[in-house]
């Protein structure tokens, strides 16, 4: 799904070897890709003032949500740990939308969501679950969340679901 190759090297009774590329973008490119594209990110009036939370442990997955997240002018706040996302959702109960990752140290997202749900039952939780398990997104539901989007995120697809909870 990331547009990368992956081969394997093995010799009976010696080991083997793994190797896998993933593709980059240039930070140049990248530049001159998001100034073209700036101008075009629609965000609707009943979406303008978000308050996000991101559960998620790999740091990179959490970047790059939190630059989408920029570019609409949102606040976002990043908890590494399902005990982190409880916190912040204690300490800051304008928190609009949780993007609740399963497997998270500590208490999974699961857990974190329930303990959530216990003191608030409003605030929108969407787990990122992982690819073609629909057995993790029977358990999100259960467990309080209101929806599920598959890892990696897709833009599109989140933008779809956040208007399908926000829409006044
Ligand atoms: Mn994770």
């Amino acid at each position: 799904m990331l547009g990368g190759r992956i081969r394997a090297e093995s010799k009976p009774g010696k080991g083997s070897a793994f190797y896998f590329t993933l593709p980059y973008q240039l930070k140049e490119k990248e530049d001159h890709k998001q100034k073209q594209v700036l101008p075009k990110v629609e965000v609707p009036d009943y979406l303008k003032k978000m308050k996000i939370l991101i559960a998620e442990d790999d740091v990179l997955s959490a970047i790059l949500l939190f630059r989408i997240f920029e570019k609409y002018g949102w606040e976002t706040i990043i908890a590494k740990s399902g005990t982190e996302a409880v916190i912040h959702c204690l300490n800051h109960p304008d928190i609009d939308l949780i993007l609740m990752d399963i497997q998270l140290p500590g208490i999974d997202g699961y857990e974190a969501t329930r303990r959530i749900r216990q003191f608030n039952s409003n605030i929108v939780i969407i787990a990122q679950t992982a690819f073609a398990l629909s057995t993790e997104r029977n358990r999100a539901i259960k467990a309080g969340c209101n929806d599920y989007i598959s890892k990696p995120i897709d833009k599109v697809t989140l933008m779809s679901l956040i208007k399908k909870y926000f829409k006044k």
